[in-house]
């Protein structure tokens, strides 16, 4: 059986060319940009509630290291480093190469870093990643920097990885084509890094998706202290959903389904056009769909400033998005 340290010398400790020092002290050092903020986040996922045990090692990794980085997406920020802590029920080798490789190969892609962690025995597979990444002073995209009159923006598509699990769930069933077109968003999400690092200086709010649009959205309300109109008709849906608009089922995917990890951000007006060219740059779709509006009198933001329209028609939300203590 190997043990703590031979696990972290074997599956945890990859060359970090860009700290002074990775893996192996009782801190890693790391030399910031000069005049760079440092963007910080962390994510815990915790076996049966973000994640499967039977699920695929490589995806458990793949997802593990994309839900950080997307955090920094929605701020803007270019990853650099990250820290794996993991509690796991026993040395299980076969896992571990698995999840290493899922973890590691998203890490390289982006060019993070991983300089350190914490490795231990626990009950539940439990993971916590987290992420450090730089933004130039004053660019980071906060929640609270919408405007009234803004366009509201989505990038890519909503409700594909909430439909995987509601199929998988048995509450919506979805055509096998359907369901291919679907899993990959549930089980290897793409972080829109790309897409967070062109908006510095071109959008004012931006959160990702990561509990369903409609709260996510209703978070930059809140802290910004506005409303907004949202045309339902306008959100973007892949083939595979297009067809069950209308189903209640698929309805809650869209507006309150989790896990799809894009962007929603908000931008001028004025900056339509170069947004549309964006979008082909990336190949991205990025669509408008909806408006940030200032609060009437007595209005709060957040879920109450949200106006949602269907062709012109008020729309009512059974519920706008996950919540750990209230599902
Ligand atoms: P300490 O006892 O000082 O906390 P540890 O023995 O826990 O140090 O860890 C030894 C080294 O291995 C440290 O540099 C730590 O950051 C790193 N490390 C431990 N677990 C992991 C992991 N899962 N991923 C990456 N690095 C890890
Ligand atoms: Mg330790």
């Amino acid at each position: 059986m190997p043990g703590e340290f031979d696990l972290i010398a074997k599956y945890f400790t990859r060359p970090a060319p860009d700290a002074v020092l990775g893996v192996g002290d009782d801190c890693a050092l790391i030399a910031p940009t000069p005049g760079m903020e440092l963007a910080i986040s962390t994510d815990m996922l915790i076996a049966g509630r973000h994640f499967m045990p039977s699920d695929g090692p490589g995806t458990i990794g793949h997802k593990a290291m994309a839900v950080n980085l997307s955090d920094l997406a929605a701020m803007g920020a270019r990853p650099r480093f990250a820290l794996l802590s993991i509690a796991l029920p026993e040395a299980d080798e076969k896992f571990l190469q698995g999840f290493a490789g899922g973890f590691f190969g998203l890490a390289q892609k982006y060019g993070v870093n991983v300089i350190g962690g914490d490795t231990t025995r626990g009950g539940l597979l439990t993971l916590s990643v987290t992420v450090i990444g730089e933004v130039p002073p004053g660019r980071a995209l906060r929640r609270d920097a919408a405007r009234p009159g803004d366009d509201i923006w989505v990038s890519g598509t909503l409700g594909d990885a909430a439909a995987a699990l509601a199929h998988h769930q048995g509450r919506l069933r979805l055509e096998t084509a359907q369901a291919v077109q679907c899993f990959p968003r549930l089980f290897v999400p793409t972080p829109r890094i790309e897409l967070g690092l062109a908006l510095r200086g071109l959008a004012h709010a931006a959160i990702d998706v990561s509990d369903g649009f409609a709260a996510d959205l209703g978070h930059i309300l809140e802290r910004s202290n506005v409303g907004a109109e949202v045309w339902f008709e306008q959100l973007p849906l892949s083939d595979a959903l297009a067809p069950l608009v209308n189903e209640p089922a698929a309805q809650d995917c869209i507006l309150a389904g989790g896990d799809d990890y894009e962007l929603v951000f908000t931008a001028s007006t004025d900056k339509r056009d170069q947004i549309a060219t964006l979008a082909t740059q990336l190949d991205l779709r990025l669509t408008r769909v909806g408006q940030i509006t200032p609060l009437s009198p007595g209005e709060r933001g957040g879920g109450e400033g949200l106006r949602l329209l269907n062709r012109g028609e008020p729309m009512t939300l059974a519920r706008a998005g996950f919540d750990h203590f209230q599902s």
